[in-house]
C-alpha cells in the first residue's frame, strides 16, 4: 500500500482511516461538508470520476436511507443507481456511455459553467425510474450536485 494522499488537497493523510474508499482528508471533508449544509437541497461533491467527496445530510437521507458515510462510493452508487448494481463501478460500465449525469458533470468540469435545473431520469436498483432535476457547479476540481426530486 503507497501512502494515501487527499484528492481534494493532496495532503497526506497520514494516521487517518482511509478504508472504504475514503481519500479526502478530515479538513477538506469539514470544509467542504460545511458548505453543504447551508444548502436548503441534497447535496454531494464529486470528483471528475464521480466520486464522493462527501454528501450533505439530505442528500444521504433521500438517497441512502441509512446513516452510512457516502464518502467514497461513485455517484451512481451513492444514488443506486441500476448501472451501479451488478454492471461494474459506477462510470465504467457499458451503460455509463449514455448516462446524462456523467455526462453533464465531464461537461461542467471542461467548461466550468453552472448547468442548473437540468432534467434527468435515474433508474435506481429496482429499475424504477425517478426524474430529478439536477444542478452542476464547478468548485475548484470538483463538482458540486445538487437535487431536486420531482414531486409527482
Ligand atoms: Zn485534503
Amino acid at each position: 500500500m503507497g501512502q494515501a494522499i487527499c484528492m481534494r488537497c493532496n495532503a497526506p493523510m497520514d494516521g487517518e482511516d482511509v478504508s472504504g474508499g475514503d481519500r479526502v482528508c478530515r479538513v477538506c471533508t469539514s470544509t467542504l461538508s460545511s458548505v453543504l449544509e447551508t444548502l436548503d437541497l441534497p447535496a454531494a461533491y464529486v470528483n471528475r470520476d464521480l466520486t464522493v467527496m462527501t454528501s450533505n445530510l439530505m442528500f444521504k437521507k433521500l438517497f441512502e436511507k441509512f446513516t452510512h458515510d457516502t464518502r467514497g462510493l461513485r455517484l451512481g452508487e451513492a444514488m443506486k443507481c441500476h448501472g451501479s448494481s451488478g454492471y461494474g463501478r459506477c462510470g465504467e460500465t457499458s451503460l455509463c456511455l449514455h448516462c446524462g449525469i456523467k455526462r453533464m458533470v465531464d461537461l461542467a468540469h471542461i467548461t466550468g459553467e453552472k448547468f442548473a435545473d437540468i432534467p434527468l431520469v435515474l433508474r435506481d436498483e429496482s429499475g424504477t425510474e425517478q426524474l430529478i432535476r439536477f444542478s452542476f457547479t464547478k468548485a475548484e476540481d470538483s463538482i458540486l450536485v445538487m437535487v431536486k426530486e420531482e414531486t409527482a
